[in-house]
């Protein structure tokens, strides 16, 4: 059975699914819409002819910024309320740091960067 973690917001009726995908020999959790489907021709994933969406978040796509995994209640979140806190991890300053992580329709997520969070979690206005 696939599981579900909420309404896909670029699509009428799509269903954000956890699924399974290699990524340079690891694997890891795709968040994907049940709109859409890849084919995977050597690195290349091409969305499939039959495909009406293509959102779809990978796991490690907070990597670069020292986030290994964003979490399926991240996730959950993130579509409930179309914003999510998250943590990352700055390995210049040696500090971790939160940030509010957005839905992009191209990117699946984008880290809104100006927005100061402050550390004991109030948002600084
Ligand atoms: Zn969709």
């Amino acid at each position: 059975m696939i599981k579900t973690l909420g309404k896909c917001h670029f699509c009428d009726n799509g269903e954000i699914e956890v699924r399974q995908t290699t990524v340079d020999g690891k694997k890891i959790k795709l968040y994907a819409c049940s709109n859409a489907h890849w084919s995977f021709e050597h690195d290349m994933a091409e969305l499939t002819k039959e495909s009406t969406c293509s959102f779809r978040i990978f796991q490690n796509a907070l990597l670069r910024w020292n986030k290994k995994a964003i979490g399926e209640r991240e996730i959950r979140t993130l579509l409930a309320d179309e914003q999510v806190k998250v943590r990352l991890y700055s390995s210049r300053a040696k500090k971790e740091y939160y940030k509010w992580l957005v839905l992009d329709e191209e990117y699946g997520c984008s880290v809104v960067w100006y927005v100061f969070i402050d550390p004991d979690g109030e948002q600084d206005t």
